[in-house]
């Protein structure tokens, strides 16, 4: 990825390809030049982060635009959260994960001469966008990058977010993303891809 120069030029951290169906397209509406990025890191095992990592390069491909994929180190994650191992979803475990994707989009936002950074996190119904926007601006803030506080699934925008990514064939997972978030899991655990 060659970056951009534009102050209206955004780096969307991208959480997952579905929650990302309505944000890209809202931004792109609203005149700013979008990239996608995605790190993993909090994803396990690989395989389901490989199917996440493959449903984002599709839906890229789909909106016609460029994503950034960061190498895969779920050590750097472990690193960190594995401390809060017992914490229920939701928790401090979840605040340190957000921290993390969002100081790695920051950088890479600033690195590259991004005017603003935004996340898909707020889709989800699950997670609380006061407290993303909050980790976001922080983050973007300390490095000098303008965040963009959004809440991507007001005015229905989850639902739009599901019946967007049944239409392209995009992956849906079951579970959050960490090796703790399976306990959560809503489904059987033998739908779960690959082996922890
Ligand atoms: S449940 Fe989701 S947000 Fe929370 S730590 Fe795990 S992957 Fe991160």
């Amino acid at each position: 990825m060659t970056g951009c120069m534009g102050g209206a030029s955004v780096l969307l951290h991208i959480c997952c390809a579905p929650d990302a169906t309505v944000p890209w397209p809202a931004l792109r509406d609203a005149g700013f030049e979008v990239d996608g990025f995605f790190c993993g890191d909090n994803i396990h095992p690989e395989r389901e982060w490989e199917l996440r990592r493959d449903s984002v390069i599709l839906l890229a491909e789909k909106l016609g635009g460029r994503v950034e994929i960061a190498p895969y180190n779920p050590d750097l994650w472990f690193g960190r959260a594995s401390a809060l191992s017992w914490v229920p979803e939701g928790g401090e475990r979840c605040r340190v994960c957000f921290r993390m994707q969002l100081d790695m989009a920051s950088e890479f936002a600033k690195a590259h001469g991004y005017g603003y950074l935004c996340t898909t996190l707020t889709t989800s119904p699950h997670k609380d966008p006061l407290l993303i926007n909050a980790i976001g601006e922080e983050a973007s803030s300390r490095i000098g990058v303008k965040w963009l506080s959004r809440v991507w699934r007001k005015n229905d925008g989850f639902r739009l977010s599901v019946e967007r990514s049944r239409e392209m064939g995009l992956y849906r997972q079951r579970y959050c993303g960490c090796v703790y978030s399976v306990r959560e899991l809503v489904a059987p655990m033998e739908s779960v891809s690959g082996e922890f």
